[in-house]
């Protein structure tokens, strides 16, 4: 995929909804004699410009080339491009690849909006290269090639830092370590730094390479896709080759939190108590509820090595998100409102809507345990435990300057490919970082 300038190839004419005999919204109807497409945008105070994404998806399926007729339609320089990209991506593994042409989309004017035009490229293929991470299988993206994936952004000009498991025995991650234990695959906390200034801020992303639920073992129907449970980790290394190419005047590191949390006779036994980095002891009522030990240990070892002016960790942390916000947004909780604010206005422009949720102390109440200084999960009913799970984090975090966004909602596809990675959030977080340097 490619996007040029030129008017080479179909072209796309968007009409908004007039009066009479226009197109209904997203209907797409080629003119192949005169090399034409004609769209229905519908009405132009309704349009939202995600829809360009679908559209242009479904014009690449259908041809190699088009050029996009200037107009003055929201989001022109933008959605088209993550749309084409789409219908070009062809990731699986078949015996046998479909012989495609490379598509090309182009603009007449792309002189004028060659920014745009550029950085929409660039996250369009760190978008992509997120999801085809999520959604590698568990045989194959094991916690070794998560760090494998990260040492290839060497060559972008990132820095790389491994935590081990020695090292982070030597740390005191026993919560990290605890989820580990029943696995094969050693665990690993991967820093990925790019240097661009004075200012820090900090990405963490939940890299659960496979998770079974431990011994409060997961049913069937839940756990067939559980490889997706590395998709914060997967958006933190789309966030960083991005932001490895856009060049902010801000230092970004993106933490990658690696495990599986597997069942064995070593695994951690439900009502085991274990020591965290910093020092609190947690009661591990559900093993199931590995990702936020996984996290505390790694939001605890952030704030003890860095001075981030911001934190923000992405996990695919739990599934009531699904409830509350359904495939159409994520749940996003903080201790910082203007920070929050900010990743719901930068979301909603990038049309992948993030919803706020409170993180009231009321709620920490629910994970008061009887041997420990806290426990895992809020009770057996499920409570609010979206939000349980972030006061859960918060217990870890050490300033207010964070933000938590819970992508269990919107980790798999169920419109366009369906059955793979979303990996949300790319383009708003990289946009976000932006606005700030
Ligand atoms: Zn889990």
């Amino acid at each position: 995929m490619d996007v040029k300038k030129g008017n080479k190839g179909y072209k796309v004419l968007l009409e908004f909804e007039k009066k009479k005999g226009s197109l209904k919204e997203g209907e797409i109807k080629f003119f192949h004699e005169k090399k034409e497409v004609k769209v229905g945008l519908g009405k132009k105070d309704k349009f939202k410009p995600k829809s360009l994404i679908k559209i242009f998806y479904n014009i690449f399926k259908e041809v190699d080339e088009a050029h996009i007729e200037p107009k003055d339609i929201p989001g022109l320089y933008e959605f088209p491009i993550y749309g084409a990209y789409l219908a070009d991506w062809d990731f699986g593994f078949k015996k046998e690849k479909e012989e495609k042409k490379k598509k090309i989309l182009y603009y007449p004017d792309y002189k004028d909006h060659k920014d745009e035009i550029e950085v929409s490229k660039i996250l369009a293929e760190a978008q992509l290269f997120a999801r085809e991470i999520a959604s590698t299988p568990s045989n194959i993206a094991t916690p070794e090639w998560m760090v494998k994936k990260a040492r290839e952004l060497k060559k972008l000009g990132l820095e790389i830092k491994v935590l081990n498991k020695n090292d982070m025995r030597k740390l005191g991650m026993e919560l990290f370590l605890a989820v580990n234990q029943g696995s094969n695959h050693d665990p690993y906390l991967v820093q990925i730094t790019y240097k661009g200034g004075k200012d820090e801020i900090a990405f963490l992303g939940k890299g659960l390479c496979f998770d079974t639920g431990g011994l409060s073992i997961k049913p069937a129907r839940y756990m067939y896709q559980m490889h997706m449970d590395k998709s914060g980790a997967a958006v933190v290394l789309g966030i960083m080759k991005a932001i490895a190419q856009l060049k902010p005047k801000i230092t970004v590191h993106g933490f990658l939190a690696l495990t599986e949390n597997s069942v064995d006779a070593k695994s951690i036994q439900p009502g085991a108590v274990v020591k965290a980095l910093d020092g609190t002891y947690v009661e591990i009522v559900h093993t199931d509820a590995e990702g936020r030990l996984v996290l505390g240990d790694s939001l605890a070892y952030i704030y003890k090595k860095l001075k981030p002016k911001y934190v923000i960790d992405l996990a695919t942390l739990t599934g009531a998100a699904n409830i509350i916000t359904g495939r159409f947004a994520s749940p996003i909780m903080g201790n910082n409102q203007d920070l929050v604010n900010e990743i719901i206005n930068m979301a909603e422009k990038e049309q992948e809507y993030v919803w706020p949720l409170p993180l009231w102390d009321e709620y920490k109440t629910l994970l008061k345990s009887s041997i420990a200084d806290i426990k895992n999960i809020g009770g057996w009913d499920g409570e609010a435990s979206t939000i349980t799970a972030a006061k859960f984090l918060e217990h870890f975090v050490k300033k207010e300057n964070w933000a938590h966004i819970d992508i269990a909602s919107t980790m798999d596809d169920k419109e366009l490919h369906q059955g793979l990675a979303q990996a949300p959030m790319v383009r708003t977080l990289v946009k976000w970082v932006l606005s700030k340097g």
